[in-house]
């Protein structure tokens, strides 16, 4: 076994991440040993994410911005180097959805879930890799969706948001590969999370081939691994419960 599962000394910025998803890659990062950076949109969210980790017995960093907004992104990028460090390790978390039909979607919905779900991506990318060019090193991990492979009735805002996600995927990791960081993807099926709430379970759980709903830590474990293989980059990786 060559992979070392350690994160000691790394630090880790992990987009909304208060709870849900995010929480859940963050907490297992911080057991592996990295320093814990992460942001939510309100400063409310950001206190109950600092309670839930301190709860956890991890010691996080948390920072209210509004990952769409450019300057928002790269004052707390610029703080985090400032405060913690230099960042090794970022995940693009934040995201938000849309269930409507292409005709019920006003533009300025698709404008707000483009926004969110893959400018975002950009955004916080463009900025973590001005510091992680530094060390020569650093992995990217961004959370698509099964939707973003396979397009899905219903969701075409947000179908088409997560497919630009799995473009970012490919194209950063190509650009980046001589600079020895790596870009991943992992695209979650139907995950336990309030994003569910709505749906009767049951039903849910027919869909998927193993028969039930993935936790959060079933993804943070699949990101765990691609942040660990230095050999992995522009992977675009299923954690669906075998449903794709
Ligand atoms: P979640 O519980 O809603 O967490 C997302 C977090 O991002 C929330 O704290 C949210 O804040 C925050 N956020 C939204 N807009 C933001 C912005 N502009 N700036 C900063 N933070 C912002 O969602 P989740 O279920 O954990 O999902 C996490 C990721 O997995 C998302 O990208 C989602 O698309 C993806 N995913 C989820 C599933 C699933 O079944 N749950 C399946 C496939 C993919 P607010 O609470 O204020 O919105």
């Amino acid at each position: 076994m060559s992979i070392d599962f350690s994160l000691k000394g790394k630090i880790a910025l992990v987009t909304g991440a208060s709870y849900g998803i995010g929480f859940a890659i963050a907490s297992g990062m911080a057991k592996a040993g990295a320093t814990i950076v992460f942001n939510d949109i309100k400063q409310e969210l950001v206190d109950k994410g600092l309670a839930a980790y301190k709860e956890a017995g991890i010691d996080a960093h948390g920072y209210v911005c509004n990952v769409c907004d450019e300057e928002a992104v790269n004052n707390m990028v610029a703080k985090i180097e400032e405060e913690v460090g230099v960042i090794d390790i970022l995940v693009n978390n934040a995201g938000i959805s849309l269930i409507k039909q292409i005709n019920d979607t006003t533009a300025e919905e698709y404008d707000k879930i483009m926004s969110v779900n893959a400018r975002s991506y950009f955004l916080c990318s463009r900025e973590a890799i001005k510091l992680m060019l530094k060390n020569h090193e650093g992995a990217i991990v961004n959370v698509s969706s099964m939707w973003g492979q396979t397009g899905a009735s219903c969701e075409i805002a947000y179908s088409m948001s997560k497919a630009a996600v799995i473009g970012l995927t490919r194209s950063l990791a190509e650009e980046l590969a001589p600079s020895g960081i790596t870009v991943n993807c992992v695209c979650p099926g139907i995950i336990d999370t309030r994003m569910n709430n709505m749906f009767d379970k049951n039903e849910l759980e027919e869909e998927v081939p193993l028969g039930r709903l993935g936790t959060s830590e079933e993804v943070a474990d699949a990101i765990f691994y691609l942040t660990q293989n230095k050999y992995i980059t522009a992977q675009i990786l299923g954690v669906n419960g075998g449903i794709i």
